[in-house]
């Protein structure tokens, strides 16, 4: 395996932040499209609906890309950002009448994990949360395993800057230069937030995203809300599956669960790992550089619509000139 260097460093405004490289990633799975050796699921509860639903990660042919398939209506859904309906809590796709929410912390998984085909059957309408994190998936996916497919994969790079904002807060995407015609695919990631209660203030978080990255990184970094706004939420009959087994809960100064945080800045973790989720609706790997302030679904969708609404921002590599071009 290789080489993996992990450093603290310091980056946007002087925040501390995490700077990782890592080398593990073989040749043959940067360029070969995955998927699942097995089918593997498993049952849990969606926290913003209540409601008990049953998963399964079935394994899916070369060029298939990510679908869910609500098998209660018969209805497949292609995990693609235009396919995005409503951003207001967590990430939602839709078809017709067919809703599957919460879809944000299982694309992270999949695409952390470089998996680009899987069909994702549900039973209903919102994705479990499990424990919040993305490491129940990440689990689920060690268990099946990954294959690689042997078809070539694509990359959406990043020709030019396209940015979008919401106030203060704001959403980029930059090139990033390719080091030469067979470079993998490489995604910067960078990302602030900044909250009024104490307890999570301004923090920031930036890595490059790769399956070593994700993994030990951001995959266990858990969703979080503050205590005065579950409160809204459940008298308006919203996160009824929320609870401490699967949120951080803030008060102000304080982290209301038990057993605190499970890591340093897990707040802008999971907001970095709730973007990796966002940005896989893309449907290929992206090569450029990601930089957001007080980001959240919403500006992630907005920054992958308005980056396909404009052909000079971006162009597809198939993967077969990556492979001609290292034969
Ligand atoms: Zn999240």
């Amino acid at each position: 395996m290789g080489l993996r260097t992990g450093l603290e460093s310091d980056s946007m405004d002087g925040l501390p932040s995490i700077l990782f490289d890592d080398y593990t990633v073989s040749q043959a799975s940067t360029w070969s499209q995955r998927t699942l050796k097995a089918p593997i699921g498993c049952v849990g509860v969606g926290v913003h609906s209540g409601r008990k639903t049953s998963i399964s990660l079935v394994p899916a042919p070369a060029d298939h890309g990510i679908v869910f398939r609500r098998t209660d209506l018969g209805v497949d859904i292609p995990a693609r950002f235009d396919a995005v309906c409503d951003t207001r809590l967590c990430t939602v796709i839709g078809s017709g009448e067919a809703r599957v929410g919460t879809v944000e912390h299982l694309m992270a998984a999949l695409s952390g994990s470089g998996v680009d085909n899987a069909l994702i059957e549900i039973d209903g309408p919102e994705v479990p949360i499990l424990d919040g994190s993305a490491a129940p998936f990440l689990f689920l996916l060690d268990c099946a395993g990954i294959v690689d497919q042997y078809v070539p994969r694509a990359m959406i790079e990043i020709l030019r800057p396209v940015r979008v904002t919401d106030g203060d807060a704001f959403a980029e995407l930059r090139p990033y230069p390719r080091t030469s015609r067979i470079a993998p695919p490489v995604l910067e990631m960078e990302l602030t937030i900044d909250f009024a209660a104490s307890a999570i203030g301004r923090q920031g978080c930036s890595l490059r995203l790769t399956p070593n990255s994700f993994r030990e990184e951001l995959s266990s970094a858990r969703t979080f809300a503050l205590a005065t706004e579950v409160e809204q939420l459940q008298k308006a009959g919203l996160a009824l599956g929320g609870s401490l087994d699967n949120a951080v809960v803030v008060d102000e100064d304080k982290v209301l669960n038990p057993g605190g945080l499970r890591m340093p800045r897990e707040f802008a973790r999971h907001k970095m790992l709730d973007a990796v989720g966002d940005l896989a609706l893309a449907g290929s790997a992206l090569h450029g550089r990601f930089v957001a302030h007080r980001s959240g679904h919403a500006l992630n969708n907005k920054l992958l619509r308005a980056l396909f609404a404009d052909a000079s921002a971006w162009r597809t590599i198939v993967g077969e000139e990556l492979v001609a071009a290292a034969a």
